[in-house]
């Protein structure tokens, strides 16, 4: 049956009052609980809150609602804090900052803030972003999201402080166009200029300004003279009050508009070498950071500067060079070791009538006439091996295969481990000096030969005349015809040198080879050579020595030539010293004298043609300098080889050594 509601009963939460229990203690009892489920969500409630509010204030960000006002053309024109955390403060710098607007904080606060936030208040969507604010001089990053009911304009925020971050990163990005743009540049004036504007933009400073002080100018200034004096950054804050400046250097300081600057020197091995200037007109706070970058600053462009100068030097002494081998009268080369043409200045490109390209393609094998090959070879190889310079004379084909004679001097370039890496080479045309030679050899060989008969003929007279002088005779005829005798004598032997000279020259020195007994030969030319002299004395003692295979002639024509040099540069007679001995392979035949001796110098010219040593005492002493060529070249046709030692002043020791074994 249905309950029907009595009188005195009321709605409770929108219940029937007939749902209501009958009796008032249950009625009592009934609104008991419900007061205790109300007790119970209100400390449900509280609980949350505190909950939230201790969420809210253990956030190690910075939290706040703000609301966004707008004008009357509905522009968002500032923002209110209704809300912040514990440490909003603390993160933020802005103190009490509830119930204030932003613009009663910071009258300069950017209205991009006001127009960020209410576009998330009006559109609702969540926005995340770092910005920066000059007015508070600060970065953030920050969270921002609305609260609420969109009319109520109000926006959550989480910020976090990362001005830290920021400013390392503007620093490095400083730097590190710092770093690109001293790269990109070589003239030390550009980089002057363009890290003193880089500076002053990134420093925010009115002057910037990189010197050398090497250039005394510089030293001008008290500061600047003070900073390199203590060899430390001069640093002035403000220039007026600043104890570290005398009176002097304050209105210095003022009439150069400069109230706060930054003076780095640049010291390098104990010398000042640079030094960057910061300043502003205003009064400037400068930071530990900032001296710091300012050093780094200063470090890096002398760096630059020191590189771009050392640049500049390398590029003009190599423009030096370049101009020196391009303008050269002299070919250069350059050659690898396996002999391929590296390189070749256009001197040896006209020399050789190639273009330079074709040159490049080519060994220098290439260019040599074929029968210099060999010589060329070893000595080239002599170079790898020992690093040894050499200069060589040698014949090159040019394009057009005709011949061209060059003297080259040829010096080994060595790696950083001192190894032979590449040869230089100098060559110089001699054709012409080659011509003139060859028209010398010419002259002399036609004079010799053409003076050979007639003097020869001159001879056999003077000698008949000789012998037909007896006791009748008048004494001055008879002196005079043994003067003229040896005079015809000494004609003869010079005729004959240039006869033999002409004959080597031009590959006619024939050898008649037979077996010889030394000891016999030496003897004999021992015995005639003592008779020409009386003030000398001349040893020779026979040793047991093997046969050799020679020319009786022209060996004989050596050892006579050896034995007059020492009687003629040593004029002051003494012993001459005939010796030779068995070496196992080869015979060595020397000839000692205790005379003027030779400079060690030109101990290796000797030999060559035409070639005297200089000096009074040798240039008193009559000849013309084939003699020893002459042997020199008799030696070598034998197969053997001839040498010096000697000393000045205390002797000469002549040698020549022959193989045992015949030689063809
Ligand atoms: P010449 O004696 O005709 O000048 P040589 O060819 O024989 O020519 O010698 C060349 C040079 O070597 C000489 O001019 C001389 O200066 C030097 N010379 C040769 N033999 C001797 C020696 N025994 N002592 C010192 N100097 C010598």
């Amino acid at each position: 049956m249905e309950k029907k509601p009595t009188s005195g009963q009321f709605s409770y939460h929108g219940e029937s009052l007939s749902d209501l229990p009958e009796s008032f203690d249950a009625c009592l009892l009934e609104l008991q609980r419900a007061e205790e489920t109300v007790r119970y969500q209100h400390r449900q409630l509280y609980q949350l809150e505190a909950r939230y509010k201790e969420l809210f204030d253990s956030l190690d960000e910075a939290f706040c609602i703000v609301e966004v006002l707008f004008d009357d053309d509905a522009h968002p024109i500032d923002y209110r804090f209704l809300k912040v955390n514990r440490v909003f403060e603390e993160q933020t710098g802005i103190r009490n900052p509830l119930g204030r607007t932003m613009r009663e904080i910071a009258p300069e606060h950017e209205p991009e803030w006001f127009e960020m936030y209410a576009r998330i208040a009006q559109t609702g969507e969540a926005q995340r972003f770092e910005y920066g604010t000059d007015a508070l001089g600060k970065f953030y990053n920050i969270h921002a999201f609305r609260i609420g009911d969109p009319k109520d304009a109000q926006v959550a925020v989480l910020l976090k402080d990362i001005s830290e971050r920021k400013r390392r990163e503007k620093q490095q990005a400083y730097l590190l166009q710092l770093s690109d743009m001293l790269r990109s540049l070589s003239d030390p004036i550009n980089i002057q200029q363009a890290v003193g504007q880089l500076a002053m933009d990134h420093f925010g400073a009115d002057r910037c300004d990189y010197c050398e002080t090497e250039k005394e100018d510089a030293l001008e200034f008290p500061m600047l003279r003070a900073a390199i004096t203590n060899a430390h950054p001069f640093v002035v804050h403000d220039a007026r009050t600043t104890a570290m400046l005398d009176e002097e250097a304050k209105q210095v300081c003022i009439q150069f508009q400069a109230l706060s600057f930054i003076d780095i020197p640049v010291i390098k091995e104990g010398r000042p070498r640079g030094l960057l200037c910061i300043a502003c007109r205003e009064p400037r706070k400068w930071t530990e950071e900032e001296i710091d970058l300012a050093r780094e600053t200063a470090e890096r462009t002398w760096v630059a500067m020191d590189q771009a100068k050392a640049a500049e030097a390398l590029r003009k002494s190599e423009e030096n060079y370049r101009a020196i081998v391009s303008q050269s009268i002299a070919g250069i080369l350059k050659v690898s070791l396996q002999g391929n043409i590296i390189f070749s200045n256009d001197q040896f490109c006209r020399l050789l009538n190639y273009d330079c390209a074709e040159l490049l393609s080519l060994g220098v094998n290439d260019v040599i006439y074929p029968e210099d090959q060999e010589r060329n070879l070893i000595a080239f190889e002599q170079l790898v091996s020992e690093g040894k310079a050499y200069e060589i004379e040698k014949r090159l084909v040019r394009k057009d295969h005709t011949v061209v004679w060059v003297n080259n001097h040829v010096s080994p370039i060595f790696d950083k481990a001192g190894n032979v890496e590449a040869a230089t080479i100098v060559s110089i045309d001699i054709s012409r000096q080659k011509e003139l030679e060859r028209q010398k050899d010419e002259f002399i060989g036609i004079a010799s030969h053409e003076l050979k008969t007639p003097i020869t003929s001159i001879k056999a007279y003077g000698e008949i005349l000789a012998g037909m002088m007896d006791g009748a005779a008048a004494p001055i005829v008879v002196q005079l015809i043994n003067k003229l005798n040896v005079q015809v004598n000494r004609l003869v032997k010079l005729i004959y040198s240039l006869l033999n000279t002409s004959r080597i020259s031009s590959g006619q020195l024939a050898l008649q080879l037979e077996l010889i007994d030394l000891n016999a030969l030496l003897e004999e030319h021992v015995l005639q050579g003592q008779l020409t002299t009386s003030r000398h004395h001349i040893v020779f003692t026979a040793q047991k020595l093997p046969m050799v295979s020679g020319d009786i002639e022209r060996l004989g024509q050596v050892v006579d030539n050896l034995i007059s040099n020492s009687i003629k540069y040593a004029p002051k007679g003494g012993d001459i010293i005939v010796s030779a001995e068995s070496h196992g392979e080869y015979v060595r035949v020397s000839v000692q004298d205790f005379g003027m001796g030779i400079p060690k110098a030109v101990q290796n010219k000797i030999f060559d043609r035409f070639y005297r040593v200089k000096g009074a005492l040798a240039e008193a002493v009559s000849g013309i300098g084939l003699g020893l060529y002459i042997c020199h070249e008799i030696i070598e046709k034998h197969g053997g080889r001839m040498g010096v030692k000697s000393i000045p002043d205390e002797g000469s020791t002549f040698y020549f050594e022959l193989p045992i074994h015949t030689v063809t």
